[in-house]
């Protein structure tokens, strides 16, 4: 089949990132098959055009006008490659939404995925920044992720390693744009522990006295935690946890104790420990604040709020404000999570 390539002008992207801006990319295609993807990526080189790949747009901080072709990747299946004794793996289409994923999982009781349920998103997406939530990071599950290598033309099979993942880190973030994700193949292993160390879920479980744990339990239990504590993009705007945790030496961490005996940690490896970045933007008098149409949540000062009217250059000058008050109070760093488009 021949794959023609008309992408559309001027077209609005404000539904399309959970910030909510008002945002138009000069050029953008649906794309709904991998095929799509070598034409349209030829199609932007000719007309000299820069090219992007966008989900659903919850991980990003986007311009008013992004030049460019814009790549909306819709790939839409899911498929059983194998359901054994040992594992299931699954072949999952990129433009397939996270959470619809996670919970189709559940119903066929493939067990693995429920504590990353109601994490905004596609499937393409999840390996970008190696998406994690309540103790459990996706590269666990991932077994190979399929796309599109822009820089050789070729299509290409990766596997766990060649993404070289880390905490809110993968290949795919050190080379942005170079691949276009199109499936991500999950193994699914049979054997299955509940994992509930996190403090809200091991809390949720013990005030509720539930001994025997369900994956679908755990389903719940961290959709009704993340629905108490962060705000629903489709009513405020905002891409989750605008920064990262910080990883710093077990020594600067002791340091720190020092002079905040309340600084919450967690350990990170036998050398490294990682501070809640929350509660650092908090101890600073960020939460609840409001600088124009742009602020800080009132319930949890890790995430960025964006109510109307406003625009990225607004939002990346509150983030500024707020690394400098951080790094001359606790001389730490803090790196934004989401990809800033230009
Ligand atoms: C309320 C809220 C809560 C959140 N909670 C969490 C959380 O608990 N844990 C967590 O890790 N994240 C969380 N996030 C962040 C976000 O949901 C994830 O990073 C998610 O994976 C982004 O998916 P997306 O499809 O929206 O990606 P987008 O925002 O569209 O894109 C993000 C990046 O991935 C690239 N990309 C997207 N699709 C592809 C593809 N197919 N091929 C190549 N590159 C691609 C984009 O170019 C961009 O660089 C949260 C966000 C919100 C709004």
């Amino acid at each position: 089949m021949n794959f023609d390539c008309k992408p559309l002008a001027n077209y609005s992207l404000e539904d399309r990132n959970t910030l909510g801006f008002d945002v138009v990319a000069e050029w953008a295609l649906p794309i709904t098959q991998a095929e799509q993807i070598p034409p349209a990526i030829r199609w932007a080189k000719n007309a000299g055009l820069s090219h992007r790949v966008l989900g659903g747009g919850s991980n990003v901080v986007l311009p008013a006008q992004l030049p460019g072709l814009t790549l909306l990747m819709d790939i839409d299946f899911i498929e059983v490659l194998e359901n054994r004794d040992s594992n299931t793996r699954l072949r999952v289409g990129a433009g397939v939404n996270w959470h619809a994923l996670v919970g189709w999982t559940l119903d066929q009781n493939y067990r693995g995925l429920e504590n990353l349920a109601l994490i905004p998103g596609t499937v393409g997406a999840a390996p970008i920044q190696n998406i994690g939530a309540y103790g459990v990071e996706v590269k666990e599950y991932i077994d190979l992720v399929e796309a599109y290598d822009c820089q050789t033309n070729q299509w290409v099979s990766l596997s766990k390693k060649d993404c070289r993942f880390a905490y809110r880190h993968s290949v795919f973030k050190d080379e942005p744009n170079r691949f276009v994700i199109t499936a991500v193949i999950f193994d699914l292993p049979k054997e299955w522990q509940p994992r509930v160390s996190y403090s809200d879920l091991t809390n949720y479980f013990t005030n509720r006295a539930i001994e025997t744990i369900a994956a679908q339990e755990i389903f719940d239990a961290v959709c009704a935690i993340r629905a108490q504590k962060l705000p629903d993009p489709k009513v405020i705007g905002n891409v989750g946890s605008f920064f990262q945790n910080p990883v710093i030496s077990n020594q600067q961490l002791q340091f720190l104790k020092e002079q905040f005996p309340q600084i919450v940690s967690y350990p990170e490896s036998a050398t490294h420990s990682k501070l809640a970045a929350g509660w650092l933007i908090d101890q600073c008098g960020f939460k609840g604040m409001q600088l124009g149409n742009v602020g800080v949540h009132n319930k949890q000062a890790l995430v960025l709020t964006h109510r109307g009217g406003g625009n990225a250059g607004e939002l990346l000058g509150l983030a500024e404000q707020i690394q400098k008050k951080v790094k001359e109070t606790f001389g730490v760093d803090l790196i934004p999570e989401p990809i800033f488009f230009n």
